[in-house]
């Protein structure tokens, strides 16, 4: 029946950026659509550990630096240890950071695009290694809005976010064959750490809500239907595709 093919019961899903927010949101969906989750933190996991018990599921996890990414094979080694199997990878942490272009310093440049993208990429070519072998497996990216528009003051942001919708067809392309699906949300304006700042600046709040058709931020339990079917068997033929969580913005 086909809302069995929803159930993830038996998975195992590394998350990162697992410890607030959007990926806090999807860990605790994968949880209750019926996998473990294997949590991927910068300092500490938060209340997320307990949230995933309270749906009957098991938390692992490790703690690491994502600006590194020759620390992505030693995180999928861990999980790989924990679990014995991994079959979802959700690429969700990431950083932004805002300044005009033209006094846009290298430092943020090389720490947006290391977290945001070669990370994404590496810890997506380790998880590849097990899920070729397995012949099946789930890799989901975390895009923005600003995988299609250019935004202001956030060169390396959108350069990361539209690279990771490109990068997310590159390899749906060549790693179909093997029965792997990468594909990516792409969120809209949420409430999260992430846009603490735009939501206090008054008028930026206003111009963006009233830009939204549902008019209203999003919220992490936004994310929880499009993450649990992308990650599931309902989407086994859905392949290379950046799916839009947005409120409507983009048809706008
Ligand atoms: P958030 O700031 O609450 O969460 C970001 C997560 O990434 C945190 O768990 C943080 O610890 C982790 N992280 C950042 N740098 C790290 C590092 N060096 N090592 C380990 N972990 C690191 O924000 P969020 O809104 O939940 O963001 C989640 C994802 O959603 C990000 O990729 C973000 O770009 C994307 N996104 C957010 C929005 C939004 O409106 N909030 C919109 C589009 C895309």
């Amino acid at each position: 029946m086909i809302l069995d093919d929803f159930k993830l019961n038996g998975k195992v899903a590394i998350v990162t950026g697992c410890n607030t927010g959007l990926g806090q949101g999807m860990a605790c969906a994968l949880a209750e659509a019926g996998a473990d989750i294997f949590g991927v933190y910068r300092s500490t996991p938060g209340d997320t550990p307990l949230l995933i018990e309270k749906c009957g599921r098991r938390f692992e996890g490790i703690q690491a630096d994502l600006s590194v990414p020759a620390n992505a094979e030693d995180i999928v080694n861990k999980a790989l240890d924990t679990y014995k199997h991994i079959d979802i990878l959700i690429n969700n942490a990431g950083i932004i950071r805002r300044e005009d272009s033209i006094n846009f310093s290298e430092q943020d440049w090389d720490d947006v695009l290391n977290t945001n993208l070669k990370t994404l990429f590496f810890l997506s070519q380790a998880a590849a290694k097990h899920f070729i072998r397995q012949k099946s497996g789930r890799i989901i990216n975390i895009a923005s809005m600003l995988s299609y528009q250019g935004g202001i003051r956030v060169p390396s942001y959108t350069a990361s976010k539209s690279a990771v919708k490109g990068l997310t067809m590159t390899l749906a392309n060549e790693w179909a064959p093997y029965g792997v699906t990468v594909n990516a949300i792409a969120p809209g304006y949420m409430e999260t750490n992430n846009t603490t700042a735009l939501r206090a600046d008054k008028a930026r709040n206003a111009a963006i809500l009233e830009r939204i058709p549902a008019g209203r931020w999003g919220t992490p339990d936004d994310m929880k239907g499009a993450v649990v079917f992308l990650a599931s068997n309902a989407a086994a033929y859905v392949n290379g595709f950046t799916l839009a969580v947005d409120g409507g913005w983009l048809s706008r």
